[in-house]
């Protein structure tokens, strides 16, 4: 299997360290609100890594961290603590939104059958660790005091900067003003920082009571669960320059200069109308919302497919809605072969496979090995041959064909006047026009809806 190392800059063969184990880590979700599509691309990315891994054969054994504290509003070392953002923005204490969050996120990832890490460990179940890394770090040399935190001290780290290709003085020259006069240097970053009074998560440490910086917690879960070197590291691109420069420069101090990851690996951006997703822009949306506007998370799940993962993919209404309408196709057209009995040429089935796999070994091409599997169902011979390759293939579409009911599917299947309706009301709601709402409500009835309203919205139900 060929995988794009974005630390060499070029696609290796996978070569596991260790006979047929392949140890994977993933940075996982900050849960101080719901993900969005965005971040839910990278994790379909992690999975159909898992999928193709598990498929050739590989022990695999994943983990992804849950980020419950520590990280902050900027990515560096500034900001509010996320978690405490989230607790404040709905008078829940940050443990109570931790939880609510992480339920949504496993549950997002349910609907889009995304096979989950073996292990999924929480950071703040992992603050002794993190103090005795830190400690380890400053008796080697690389960690310092200052009179808010422990710093990391990048120049004792010649090769700050590998993965992403930028250099320190670039750094240093392109450095904003400098708030924190008491680091060495700018891009010096927080491995612990002491919590002022009023930081709700705080725990005592050798340097008072404090709380965790956010890159020590990769670092720290990743050396627990899968040992000082590892196969994989996977994240979005976002998290090159920053989150994992930082983790390599922890990771390779405690390892005495040695590296802890043989290969990284990063799924590019989701994009909306070619822009920026972002919630000041109004343009974020998350799995429910997608299902609230009629767009089932097979959809999204088959719209990502289309896109290999080092391609920005752009949301657009068009697109995703064009994405309902061939997935629904593929469904059908799958589900036309099941138990025929025609005879289709075992040759030609075979050669399906093989290319499919042989598209999916290579770097995960899995827009190529969807046209394969399009193909196929696209054979004018209907056959329940065609249809158990199918079911193959799907071991990595993740698409469940074989849960597939067209009965079903049909009933889930809000139709277009219903949605224009919907949206309607939905506007007329937002305007605070109740009459205009409850004559909608009235016509949805007639056609057989029943329109509940909840803090999430509208939500849809046959009578
Ligand atoms: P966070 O919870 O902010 O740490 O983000 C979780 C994951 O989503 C990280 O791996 C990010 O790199 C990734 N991510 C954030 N925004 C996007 C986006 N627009 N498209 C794809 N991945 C994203
Ligand atoms: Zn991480």
């Amino acid at each position: 299997m060929k995988i794009y190392n974005t630390l060499s800059r070029q696609k290796e063969e996978l070569q596991p360290i260790q006979g047929n184990d392949v140890r994977m880590y993933s940075c996982g979700p900050t849960v101080y609100g719901f993900a969005h599509i965005g971040n839910m691309r990278t994790y379909i990315f992690m999975d159909l890594l898992r999928r193709a891994l598990k498929s050739n054969g590989y022990n695999l054994t994943g983990v992804m961290n849950i980020t419950d504290v520590g990280h902050l509003t900027s990515d560096g070392d500034a900001g509010e603590d996320k978690m405490e953002k989230g607790a404040r923005r709905e008078g829940k204490t940050p443990w109570e939104i931790a939880e609510f969050y992480t339920n949504a996120f496993m549950a997002d990832c349910g609907r889009l059958h995304i096979d989950m890490p073996e292990i999924t460990p929480k950071a703040t179940d992992n603050i002794q660790e993190m103090i005795d890394y830190v400690q380890e770090l400053v008796a080697l040399g690389y960690g310092y005091e200052t009179s808010d935190g422990i710093y990391f001290d990048i120049a004792k780290f010649p090769n700050y900067g590998k993965l992403s290709g930028i250099n320190l003085e670039d750094q240093k020259s392109g450095a904003r003003v400098e708030v924190n006069v008491e680091k060495r240097n700018p891009a010096d970053f927080a491995l612990w920082k002491k919590a002022p009074k009023e930081h709700i998560m705080q725990w005592p440490s050798p340097w008072g009571m404090g709380y965790p910086g956010w890159h020590i917690e990769c670092s720290v879960m990743s050396r627990k669960y899968l040992g000082e070197y590892f196969d994989i590291h996977t994240g979005g691109v976002d998290h090159i320059p920053i989150h994992h420069e930082n983790e390599i420069a922890q990771s390779e101090a405690i390892n005495g200069g040695n590296p802890a990851v043989k290969y990284w690996m990063h799924s590019e951006f989701m994009m909306v109308n070619n822009g920026k997703m972002s919630k000041s822009l109004g343009n974020v949306w998350t799995v429910t919302d997608l299902e609230k506007m009629g767009i089932p998370a097979m959809a999204f799940r088959y719209f990502c497919l289309n896109a290999h993962y080092r391609n920005k993919l752009n949301y657009t209404e068009e697109s995703i809605r064009a994405a309902v309408i061939s997935c629904g196709r593929f469904y059908e057209g799958a589900y036309a072969h099941k138990g025929k009995d025609g005879v289709v040429d075992a040759e030609v089935i075979n050669k399906a496979l093989a290319d499919f796999f042989e598209a999916v070994n290579d770097d995960l091409n899995v827009p190529k090995a969807l046209g394969i599997a399009w193909n196929l169902i696209k054979t004018d011979v209907k056959s329940d041959a065609v249809w158990q390759a199918l079911v193959k293939m799907d071991e990595i579409l993740g698409l469940d064909l074989a849960g597939y009911e067209p009965q079903k599917a049909e009933d889930d299947q809000i139709p277009a006047e219903v949605q224009e309706l919907l949206d309607q009301r939905a506007e007329a709601r937002k305007s605070k026009n109740w009459a205009l709402s409850d004559e909608i409500r009235n016509k949805l009835s007639d056609m057989g809806y029943v329109v509940k309203d909840s803090a999430e919205g509208q939500k849809l139900e046959k009578k």
